[in-house]
C-alpha cells in the first residue's frame, strides 16, 4: 500500500516539476515558497493572484471530464502564482465554449428550467479555473508566449484574488499534507480531483461549474441570482457522471469520520450569550485526512481546540456566499492535525467557544433556532448527547434528552439562588440536540407512559401581528330622554393580545392524543417524553423529544379568529403541532439519506398530521388536500407552473429564483399527496377501503409498511429507494406492473416526476352478460410524459346511485384499454371518484 502511494505521489511531483520546467521558460521558479503554518497556507490559497511570468496565448485547448467539456478556442491565459510548487488556478479571456451533459431526464429538465437548454451549450468570454490536479499541464501544449503580460495580469488579478477564497478550504484538504509534521509523516491519501470553473457566459451571465470527486454528486453547475433583494443559488444540475467506476468513485471525505458522543457544558447568559465547552468523540473509518471540517454557527467564536489534551490548529471559515449553508447561518471550523488521522482512531476533541448566538424576541422568549449549529458537528449522524446548562434562575430551560437533574428537583446542590443547573442525557443516539429557553408556563398530559409537556409564555414576540381593532358604532335608537352627557362616540374594541400560556394545556392534550394515534399507526413513540416549547415567528421544528413550536400554534380558536386568519390558514396552523410531533418518527428516529430523500420526512410528517385530521374531521382532511392540489397547479408571476420547479427528489434545490417557496410547496404538499396516493392504492387493491369510510386504521397495508420502516430503520438513514422497497412488500397483486412486484413505475413517474395528469375515459361500454356485466373502455391520461403510469381506481355508478369499486387499472401512457366485471345495474363508469390521485380536476 505504501509503495503505491509513494509512486503516485512521485508521479504528482514529477508532473509539477515538468510543469515548472516548461512554464518557467522566463524567470526562475519559486517552488520553495511554501507557507509553514496552517493560517499562512490557508490565506495563500485563498488569495492567490496571477503570475506575470506565466501569461500565454491559447489556441484550441480543451479540458475534458466525464459529462463536461470545456473549449478555449482563442484568447489569453494566465496561471496563478504557484503554491508549494503547484499551480492551482488559471484566468482566461477570449472565446470559449462549455458543454455539460446531464445524464438523466430529471437533471435535463432542471437544466432546462434555468437555462432553456436540456444540455448546457454556452459560449463564454472569460473563465477563472481552480484545480488540484494536472489541469495546468494539460493546457500547456496549447500555449505560446504572450506580450502585454503585465496588463493582462492587472486585468485578471482582482477576479483571481476575489474568487480564490471560494475553494480555499477544499484545497487546504490537499495542501495540508505539505505542511511540516513533527513526526515527518508521509501523506497516506490521494485526494479526489477538483475542477471549479467560474464562467462569464454570453447568454446566461456569470455561472459556475464544479467537477469535484470529493462530492457525493461530483458534477454540478449553478448560478447566484438576486431577485427582489433576496439572494438565491440556483442549482441547475447536480449528478454522478457516467464514467468508469475507478475514476468516478467519489471519495466522500465527510463520511469517513463520524461523531459517536458529545459532552456539552454550556452557560447561557440571556439575552444573547452562550459560552460552551464541548467534548466530541470522533471515530475515523479509513483515515488519511489532516483536516476535519465541522459546522458551527458563525456567531460562535472558537477560542481553543484540543485533541487528547494537546492544542490543535484550527481555522474558522466563512460559508460560501448564497449557499444553503449560509442561509442557515452556519459557519465552518477546520481542524488541522499535526499528522494524518489513522483508520480506527477515536479522536477526543475539546472545543471551547462563545458568542451571541441566542436572540431575544421579547416578552420572555429566547431562541437558538435560526443562528445555525450551536455545537460543532458534521451534519446528520446519530450520537449520544450529555448536556449540562447553567442559566439564570428566572428562566426555564428545556433540552433534548432525559432530564437527570436540575431545576425543580430537590438535589440541585450546585444551583444557587441566582443560577440553575440542569442536566440532560439522550436515551438513544440522536442526530440533533437543542434547547429552548423562556419564562414559561407549563402544562402536562400523558400519552400512555409518555409525558407530554407544553411550555408557553404569557405573551407573544414583539414582531407578532396585532389583531385588528374593531369599531363598534353607537346604538342608533333614540337616547333615553333626560340622560345628559356627551353624545355617544363609536367604540374601539381592541382584543387583548394573545397569550400562549393560556393555551398550554390544550396544546399538551392535543399532542398527547396525536402520540397515541401515531403509536398505533407507526409503532411506539421513540423517546421517554415530549416537550413542546414556544418559539417566536412562524417556523417550527421537531427535534428528538423537543418541539420548537411557533407562537401561532399556541393560539386558541378565538385568538385565531381575532387575527382574521382564513379558515384554511387556521387549519394549517393547527396542523403544525401535529406535523412536528410526527417528525419524532419521521426525521428524528428514521433519518433521510441524502438531500434527494429529505422530501419523505416532510411529506410523511405532513401526511401524518393530515391523518389525525381525517380521524377527527374527514371534511377538513379533504379541504387541506384540495388546497394542496390547487397550490401545486398555481403559477409564478412569469407564468411558470409550480410543478416545473421539479420532482420532490430535488430537495432544497427546489427553492430557487424561479420558485422561492419551491421546497416547501413540493416536498410538503406534493410529498403529502404522494403518500396519500400510495395509501389509497394499496388500500383499494386490498378491497378494504369500502367498509371503513376511509378513516385511518392500523390494519391498512400503508401502516403495516410504515411500522416495518420504523422497525428496520430506527436510528438509521433511509433512501427513497429503500423506502419504496418496504412498500413493495405490501404490494397487492392488482398493482403489479408487467407481472412484476415493483413500484419502479411510481418512483419514476410520480416521485421522480412532476406530472399532474388529467384523467378521462373514452369508448366506455357496459355489456350485460349471463351473470353481471362487463365494463370496457379506454383510460386517457392528458398533459403527461408518455411513459407515466398511474394506478386508477375504477368505479361503477349503479341505477340506485351507489358507487361500486371495480378494480385498479394501471394506466400506462396516453391511452390504456380496460375490461372489468361490473354489477348488472351499472350504468356509468367513474374514475377515481374519491379523488385519491393528484390529477387535474375537471
Ligand atoms: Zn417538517
Amino acid at each position: 500500500m505504501t509503495k503505491v502511494l509513494l509512486r503516485s505521489r512521485m508521479k504528482g511531483l514529477l508532473a509539477a516539476c515538468l510543469l515548472s520546467a516548461v512554464a518557467h521558460a522566463q524567470p526562475s521558479a519559486t517552488t520553495s515558497n511554501c507557507p509553514q503554518t496552517t493560517a499562512a497556507l490557508y490565506s495563500r490559497i485563498g488569495s492567490v493572484g496571477l503570475d506575470e511570468r506565466r501569461v500565454y496565448r491559447v489556441r484550441e485547448a480543451t479540458l475534458d471530464r466525464p459529462n463536461l467539456h470545456l473549449d478555449f478556442d482563442e484568447g489569453r491565459l494566465a496561471f496563478t502564482e504557484d503554491i508549494c510548487g503547484r499551480i492551482t488556478g488559471a484566468y482566461f479571456e477570449g472565446a470559449g465554449e462549455i458543454r455539460l451533459r446531464p445524464p438523466n431526464r430529471v437533471e435535463r429538465e432542471s437544466m432546462a428550467l434555468f437555462t432553456g437548454m436540456a444540455i448546457l451549450d454556452e459560449q463564454f468570454s472569460s473563465a477563472f479555473l481552480r484545480f488540484n490536479d494536472d489541469t495546468a499541464a494539460l493546457l500547456l501544449p496549447f500555449l505560446s508566449p504572450a506580450e502585454d503580460a503585465s496588463d493582462f495580469v492587472k486585468q485578471g488579478n482582482e477576479m483571481s484574488r476575489s474568487l480564490a477564497g471560494t475553494d480555499a478550504l477544499r484545497l487546504l484538504l490537499d495542501f495540508s499534507h505539505l505542511l511540516p509534521t513533527p513526526e515527518g509523516t508521509e501523506p497516506t491519501r490521494q485526494f479526489p480531483r477538483l475542477l471549479h470553473a467560474h464562467l462569464q457566459g454570453g447568454k446566461l451571465g456569470a455561472f459556475e461549474v464544479f467537477w469535484d470527486g470529493a462530492n457525493p454528486e461530483p458534477v454540478w453547475a449553478g448560478q447566484l441570482r438576486t431577485i427582489d433583494d433576496v439572494l438565491f443559488f440556483d442549482t441547475w444540475t447536480s449528478f454522478v457522471p457516467n464514467t468508469a467506476a475507478s475514476e468516478a468513485t467519489p471519495v466522500a471525505i465527510a463520511n469517513d469520520v463520524s461523531i459517536t458522543a458529545f459532552r456539552i457544558r454550556a452557560s447561557v447568559q440571556p439575552p444573547r450569550r452562550l459560552q460552551t465547552s464541548t467534548e466530541v468523540n470522533v471515530r475515523v473509518l479509513n483515515g488519511g485526512e489532516r483536516v476535519l471540517v465541522f459546522e458551527l454557527s458563525r456567531y460562535l467564536k472558537v477560542d481553543q481546540v484540543e485533541a487528547g489534551g494537546r492544542p490543535v490548529d484550527f481555522l474558522q471559515n466563512q460559508a460560501i456566499e448564497g449557499t444553503q449553508l449560509q442561509r442557515k447561518g452556519d459557519d465552518l471550523v477546520a481542524l488541522v492535525f499535526p499528522a494524518p488521522v489513522a483508520a480506527g482512531q477515536v479522536l477526543k476533541l475539546h472545543f471551547t467557544y462563545a458568542g451571541d448566538v441566542l436572540s431575544e424576541a421579547g416578552r420572555g422568549l429566547l431562541y437558538v433556532g435560526e443562528r445555525g449549529t450551536w455545537y460543532p458537528s458534521f451534519g446528520l449522524s446519530p450520537a449520544l448527547f450529555d448536556l449540562e446548562f447553567r442559566y439564570p434562575a428566572a428562566w426555564t430551560l428545556i433540552a433534548t434528552g432525559k432530564k437527570i437533574s436540575g431545576a425543580g428537583d430537590e438535589d440541585t446542590a450546585e444551583a444557587t439562588a441566582d443560577e440553575r443547573v440542569s442536566h440532560w442525557v439522550s436515551e438513544r443516539p440522536i442526530a440533533v440536540a437543542g434547547f429552548n429557553l423562556g419564562r414559561y408556563v407549563r402544562a402536562e398530559a400523558k400519552a400512555g407512559r409518555v409525558a407530554v409537556e407544553a411550555y408557553g409564555t404569557k405573551g407573544v414576540e414583539r414582531s407578532f401581528p396585532r389583531a385588528p381593532a374593531e369599531i363598534i358604532e353607537p346604538p342608533t335608537f333614540p337616547r333615553t330622554p333626560g340622560l345628559r352627557g356627551a353624545p355617544q362616540q363609536p367604540m374601539v374594541v381592541r382584543p387583548s393580545p394573545p397569550s400562549p400560556a393560556r393555551n398550554v394545556q390544550a396544546v399538551a392534550d392535543r399532542a398527547a392524543k396525536a402520540i397515541e394515534s401515531f403509536s398505533t399507526w407507526f409503532g411506539p413513540y421513540p423517546y421517554g417524553s415530549l416537550a413542546l416549547t414556544q418559539m417566536p415567528g412562524d417556523l417550527s421544528q421537531g427535534w428528538p423529544g423537543l418541539v420548537f413550536l411557533s407562537s401561532y400554534a399556541f393560539l386558541s380558536p378565538q385568538e385565531q379568529a381575532e387575527l382574521k386568519l382564513g379558515p384554511v390558514a387556521r387549519l394549517l396552523d393547527s396542523l403544525v403541532m401535529l406535523h412536528e410531533t410526527a417528525h419524532q418518527w419521521w426525521g428524528d428516529l428514521v433519518l433521510w439519506k441524502s438531500y434527494r430523500d429529505q422530501w419523505f420526512v416532510e411529506g410523511l410528517a405532513n401526511y401524518s398530521a393530515l391523518l389525525v385530521l381525517e380521524q377527527n374531521n374527514p371534511m377538513q382532511f379533504r379541504q387541506v388536500l384540495e388546497r394542496y392540489r390547487s397550490d401545486l397547479q398555481s403559477e409564478n408571476k412569469d407564468g411558470e407552473p409550480l410543478r416545473t420547479a421539479g420532482p420532490v427528489t430535488l430537495g432544497q434545490r427546489l427553492t430557487s429564483s424561479h420558485f422561492p417557496g419551491g421546497y416547501d410547496a413540493i416536498s410538503y404538499e406534493r410529498g403529502a399527496w404522494l403518500f396519500h396516493m400510495l395509501r389509497s392504492m394499496l388500500q383499494d387493491s386490498e378491497g378494504a377501503s369500502q367498509s371503513r369510510n376511509g378513516k385511518p386504521s392500523p390494519e391498512e397495508p400503508f401502516f403495516r409498511a410504515l411500522r416495518k420502516v420504523r422497525e428496520r430503520y430506527a436510528g438509521k438513514r433511509i433512501s427513497t429507494q429503500e423506502l419504496m422497497q418496504v412498500f413493495e412488500e405490501e404490494l397487492p397483486r392488482p398493482l403489479w406492473y408487467e407481472n412484476r412486484h415493483t413500484l419502479d413505475w411510481f418512483v419514476e413517474g410520480w416521485i421522480n416526476g412532476t406530472a399532474i395528469p388529467r384523467l378521462e375515459t373514452r369508448d366506455v361500454r357496459i355489456t350485460q352478460k349471463e351473470r353481471g356485466a362487463v365494463a370496457s373502455g379506454v383510460i386517457v391520461q392528458k398533459d403527461v410524459p408518455e411513459d407515466l403510469v398511474t394506478a386508477v381506481p375504477v368505479y361503477a355508478l349503479t341505477r340506485s346511485n351507489s358507487l361500486i369499486y371495480l378494480g385498479q387499472v394501471l394506466a400506462d401512457g396516453a391511452e390504456t384499454a380496460f375490461r372489468l366485471t361490473a354489477p348488472s345495474d351499472a350504468q356509468k363508469i367513474v374514475l377515481d371518484p374519491k379523488q385519491t390521485i393528484l390529477s387535474t380536476l375537471k
